[in-house]
């Protein structure tokens, strides 16, 4: 079984995948799973440079803050380049999932119903927290600015789509124990 983990930048979906790794279940994050392609996956990359140029290739990988410069604020280069990322990324997951033994497996992503991904889990569950803890977190997690997290935020859905579309919503607003909520 398949459970999806997702909710916007900075809503503690990493920070909720690790008491899930903490009870024995696996986890599989997409984010890693893509940078690890990048580095290694030599169709995927090939086609990456095809549509973007040779300026994307560092040695026998993808520079990706090159990529990111490139497709930030291009919609349909980003989709385009999404389009090649995500089949790379699920074909990876069937690969690990068919390793795993466990009852159930979570399967974490940032853009899970963005990338359609979410039809392939049979419960999806939301972390949810309201914009300013989020950017709040993220601005104090990885030191970049405001305007920078709220530009990360229009390619995603917002938290109440996410949230209204979602099987399960853990609350992770400082408001309720989120260990007894994984629970
Ligand atoms: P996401 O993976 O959704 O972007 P993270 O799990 O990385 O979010 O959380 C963002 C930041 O907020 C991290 O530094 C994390 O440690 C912190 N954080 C998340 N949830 C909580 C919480 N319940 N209490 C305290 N800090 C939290």
């Amino acid at each position: 079984m398949i459970v999806g983990l997702t909710g916007g930048i900075g809503s503690g979906k990493s920070t909720i995948a690790r008491i899930f790794i903490f009870i024995k279940i696996p986890v599989y994050v997409a984010d890693e799973a893509s940078k690890n392609l990048l580095d290694t996956d030599k169709e995927l990359q090939q086609k990456l440079v095809n549509l973007l140029g040779n300026e994307i290739r560092e040695g026998d990988k993808i520079n990706r803050s090159a990529m990111a410069s490139i497709i930030f604020n291009n919609k349909e280069l980003l989709q385009q380049v999404n389009a090649l990322i995500h089949p790379a990324v699920g074909e990876d997951f069937k690969t690990w999932y068919k390793l795993q033994r466990a009852p159930y497996v979570i399967r974490e992503a940032a853009i899970l119903y963005e990338s359609g991904t979410d039809k392939d889990c049979d419960f999806v569950i939301s972390v949810s927290a309201p914009e300013e803890i989020r950017i709040a977190r993220v601005v104090k997690r990885s030191g970049i600015t405001e305007e920078e997290v709220r530009a990360r935020m229009k390619n995603q859905w917002s938290q109440e789509q996410k949230d209204a579309r979602a099987d399960y919503v853990i609350k992770n607003d400082n408001s309720e124990s989120v260990i007894e909520q994984v629970i």
